[in-house]
């Protein structure tokens, strides 16, 4: 297989037919694989015998072709290995990819989600010029008072104080009509506009509909301000 112009010379240079000097085939076999140093007096001898060389030429060829026989199905291994590691690397990708829009969904609807439970619908109570006794509150009957009404359900609300009030922190609360407290909520009142005002978030939901007394102080010891309030 090996066309190499000088071993073609050296297979018809140096005829040996009796083979003298030759260091018989376990020698050849040992150069041909290449299990002989370069050193070696053998090597000088099969460059000037043409039949050594012949031998020896056969067996390093039949090395060689196998020697790039096993290179060629290491390459392909390589490649198929290389094929394989390119095509998880694109399902990946692809999985990454297709996955991402549904990600990106699923992340746009937990941002939504806020958005869409605002913040407890704004009430307001008003305890401006609400007298600050109870005897005062049953005399109620006596003049155009109004009663506020509150809705059943969770509130953020606002209880504006009357004018004059000092900032600081409120303690509001609900009862029912045997005086007992359902509801107490603190909150840190301020002026605003003129206005003493505070607000607290208040769950409503539990109530029945009807009328209760609501009332506010000044923390820690003022006086109650106390008004009747309906939850509808
Ligand atoms: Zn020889």
């Amino acid at each position: 297989m090996e066309n190499d112009p000088i071993e073609e010379l050296l297979l018809r240079a140096y005829p040996n037919p009796e083979r003298k000097g030759c260091p018989g085939p376990e020698v050849i076999r040992a150069l041909a694989s290449k299990a002989v140093p370069p050193e070696d007096a053998a090597w000088e001898h099969i460059w000037k015998c043409s039949p050594c060389f012949a031998e020896f030429k056969e067996l390093r060829d039949a090395r060689r072709r196998n020697e790039r026989a096993v290179r060629r199905k290491r390459n392909i291994y390589s490649a198929a290995a290389a094929a394989i590691i390119l095509v998880c690397i694109g399902a990946a990708l692809a999985a990454f990819f297709l996955n991402r829009p549904r990600a990106v969904r699923q992340q746009g609807a937990i941002a939504e989600k806020p958005a869409k439970t605002p913040a407890y619908p704004a009430a307001v109570l008003n305890l401006e010029g609400v007298s600050t006794t109870r005897s005062a509150e049953k005399n109620t009957g006596r003049g155009p008072v109004q009663i506020q009404t509150l809705p059943r359900r969770a509130v953020d609300l606002t209880v504006y104080l009357p004018r004059g009030s000092e900032d600081g922190q409120y303690q509001l609360e609900f009862l029912n009509g045997r005086d007992e407290v359902l509801l107490s909520s603190t909150a840190q009142a301020v002026i605003a506009r003129g206005l003493t005002e505070f607000s607290t978030p208040l769950d409503l939901t539990k109530f029945a509909s009807g009328t209760y007394t609501v009332r506010s102080r000044r923390l820690p010891d003022g006086a109650w301000r106390v008004s009747s309030i309906s939850v509808q």
